[in-house]
C-alpha cells in the first residue's frame, strides 16, 4: 500500500522534459511551432531555464526560427555562434537602449533578435558577456500595455515577461497573424500555473 502511494505521489510531481511543467499541466499538445521571417536567439540562465514559470523556453518551443543557449555552464561557455546568425541583422533586446525597432524596419535582411532571459542582474551580466564576444547593436521596445503575467510581480508595471517581449518585438517586425499562438499558449500556461498555486494541496 505504501509503495502505491509513493508511486502515485511521484507521478503527480513528474516534470515534462519538453515544456518543464508538471506532467499534469503539460502544454505540449498545444504547441505547433510558428514559422517566422525573423529569428529569435535566447540566452538564458541555468536557473531560469529550470523554472516552471519561465516563458523564454516556451517562446523557443513555439517558434520554428529560434534557438536557445543556457548561460553559465562552466563546461559550455557562451561563444558568439550560440547567438549570432549569418544572413540576419543581429540585434540585442536590451531595455533602456535608445534604439527603437522602428529604426530597423526598412532594412532588407531579416532580424535575429538576441534575447537575454534572466533577472535584471543576470541579464546585465549576459549583455556584458555578449558585448565582450562581439559588437552588437541594442534595441528596446516602446512602452506598451502592462504585463498579463501575474505569477511574478515587479514594482515597474511596464516590466513584461520574456514571451511578451518576444511577441511584441516580432509583431513590430512582421505582419504575421500566426504570432497570436504565442499569447494563446502563454495564457493557458499562466492559467494552469495560477490554478495549481490556488490549490497546492492537490499536488502533495
Ligand atoms: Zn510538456
Amino acid at each position: 500500500m505504501k509503495l502505491t502511494h509513493h508511486v502515485h505521489a511521484k507521478t503527480l510531481k513528474a516534470i515534462c522534459g519538453n515544456c518543464h511543467l508538471l506532467q499534469k499541466i503539460c502544454i505540449c499538445n498545444l504547441i505547433t511551432p510558428v514559422a517566422t521571417r525573423n529569428r529569435v536567439s535566447l540566452v538564458i540562465t541555468k536557473g531560469e531555464f529550470a523554472k516552471m514559470t519561465n516563458t523564454g523556453r516556451l517562446a523557443h518551443l513555439l517558434l520554428q526560427n529560434s534557438q536557445i543557449k543556457v548561460f553559465g555552464l562552466p563546461e559550455k561557455p557562451l561563444i558568439k555562434e550560440d547567438f549570432l546568425q549569418n544572413g540576419y541583422r543581429n540585434l540585442l533586446l536590451y531595455p533602456g537602449s535608445q534604439n527603437r525597432f522602428e529604426n530597423f524596419l526598412q532594412i532588407e535582411e531579416p532580424i535575429n533578435l538576441i534575447v537575454p532571459d534572466g533577472n535584471w542582474g543576470q541579464a546585465k551580466k549576459m549583455v556584458q558577456k555578449i558585448a565582450q564576444l562581439t559588437p552588437v547593436t541594442c534595441v528596446s521596445l516602446p512602452l506598451g500595455p502592462i504585463s498579463e503575467y501575474m505569477l511574478r510581480t515587479h514594482p515597474d508595471p511596464h516590466r513584461i515577461c520574456t514571451i511578451e517581449a518576444i511577441y511584441r518585438s516580432l509583431c513590430i517586425l512582421e505582419n504575421n497573424p500566426e504570432l497570436e499562438q504565442l499569447l494563446k499558449v502563454f495564457r493557458i500556461m499562466r492559467d494552469r500555473l495560477v490554478a495549481m498555486r490556488a490549490k497546492p494541496l492537490s499536488l502533495r
